[in-house]
């Protein structure tokens, strides 16, 4: 048997980081920054009021409470014609531009209100309330670093500083295909014998969740030439495909033989429990990388985990490719066989200034319910059998939730 570890090396040593592309900014979102992003003008780009209030002149407010006419109004968007003159003010909106003159702003909170005449109740520092140019940002300053992740802020900050297409590795296009006659699409009426596609949809799931662009095509038949014919036809919009079920050693499971005849692909027991058999390769004339998961559900998922997830982190230029894993300390003693790496779904939690996880399912591999109440993965490595409740054992992240 093969060990996880040499599984993962294996996948890792066939599947690269896509080539860069100039993308749309919203279409870059959750990408890999490819180019080093910088500033050609300042953050902010002008003088500007923090507050809504009035501009003034700080030599005007020696004395407070004290009467100040107003000359005029500045509104955030056209740059103010006004000159605050001694002994006047202006009332200023936030963001506006700064009227010559003045070097302050009186939080309208400081003040009557007045719009003709304002009375000033206290008298600010030279400089309170402006934002100055260039404070967040110089020009030239280098803002978004090649490698970057462009999440929520990083795109904000590609916008403010004028930036509408960026370079990035682009997600990964999967294409996630479910095998087994027995398959019927979700909401669609049960024969006898017949069971509703769970894997498709949670393994497409589970690569968008990635970070992938994932295609579900759903249902296809043990039968060698449809499948064949359809992974040939999505070769062209595949960057990675992910198949399920058909690996193991029953007289239907095609994909073995299928994947076998397209590519070179190779089908190993790895040590681990769920998900042993696994096949991996490419296909095509691209040699595009091909996983074959095992078809129970559980085993879909954590074979994903482990394999699929790193492979389109990978592919995104994203570090870590990795779940976090944190040491936790278990509620209940667990179990694994000798010489298999066990996945066991567990609940985790801190409790009392310590990660906590309690098992939440058998380890059966069908057990899809357990896995859907499990937010971490207990890893009970090869050469140990039990950990007894109280002692440490090493989790895999997989999400955070509220409740
Ligand atoms: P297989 O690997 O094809 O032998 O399938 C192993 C088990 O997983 C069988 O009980 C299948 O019915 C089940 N299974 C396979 N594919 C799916 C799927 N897409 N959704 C839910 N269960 C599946
Ligand atoms: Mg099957």
């Amino acid at each position: 048997m093969k060990s996880v570890s040499d599984h993962v090396a294996q996948i890792l040593s066939v599947v690269h980081p896509l080539s860069p592309l100039e993308l749309g900014l919203m279409d870059a979102h959750g990408c890999v920054l490819n180019e080093d992003v910088v500033a050609p003008s300042p953050l902010p780009g002008f003088d500007n009021s923090a507050m809504d209030g009035y501009a003034v002149r700080t030599e005007d407010l020696a004395k407070v409470p004290v009467s100040l006419p107003v000359v005029g109004d500045v509104a955030a968007g056209p740059a103010s014609p006004l000159r605050v003159q001694p002994g006047l003010c202006v009332r200023i909106m936030t963001g506006a531009m700064m009227p010559a003159g003045a070097d302050a702003v009186v939080p309208l909170e400081w003040t009557d209100g007045g719009v003709a005449t304002v009375r000033i109740d206290r008298a600010p520092d030279v400089g309170a309330f402006v934002r100055r140019s260039g404070e967040d940002v110089r020009a030239g300053e280098l803002v978004l670093a090649s490698g970057s992740y462009l999440g929520a802020a990083q795109i904000g900050l590609a916008a403010a500083v004028g930036r509408s297409r960026l370079v990035v590795r682009p997600r990964p296009r999967v294409v996630v295909v479910s095998t087994g006659s027995e398959l019927v699409e979700p909401g669609e009426p049960l024969g006898p014998g017949q069971i509703q596609d769970s894997n498709s949809p949670a393994l497409t799931a589970a690569a968008i969740e990635a970070g992938a662009i994932a295609y579900r095509v759903g249902i296809v038949p043990d039968d060698p030439r449809r499948l064949a014919d359809t992974l040939e036809d999505q070769l062209v919009r595949a960057d990675l495909l992910v198949t399920s079920g058909g690996v193991s050693v029953g007289a239907y499971d095609v994909v073995k033989e299928v994947l076998s005849r397209l590519g070179t692909v190779s089908f190993d027991k790895v040590a681990m429990q769920p998900g042993m058999p696994q096949g991996f390769g490419t296909i095509g004339p691209d040699k595009t990388p091909v996983f074959g998961l095992p078809g129970n559900p559980v085993s879909a998922l954590v074979s994903f985990e482990m394999f699929v997830r790193p492979a389109i982190r990978t592919m995104l230029g994203a570090l870590p490719i990795e779940r976090p894993r944190v040491t936790a300390l278990t509620d209940a003693a667990l179990e694994s066989p000798i010489g298999k790496r066990s996945f066991l779904r567990v609940a985790l939690e801190v409790r009392d200034g310590a990660y906590r996880v309690a098992p939440v399912s058998g380890p059966g591999s069908h057990l899809l319910a357990g896995m859907a109440r499990a937010n971490a993965l207990a890893v009970v490595p090869e050469d140990v059998a039990r950990i007894d409740a109280g002692k440490p054992v090493e989790v895999v992240v997989l999400e955070r939730r509220g409740r």
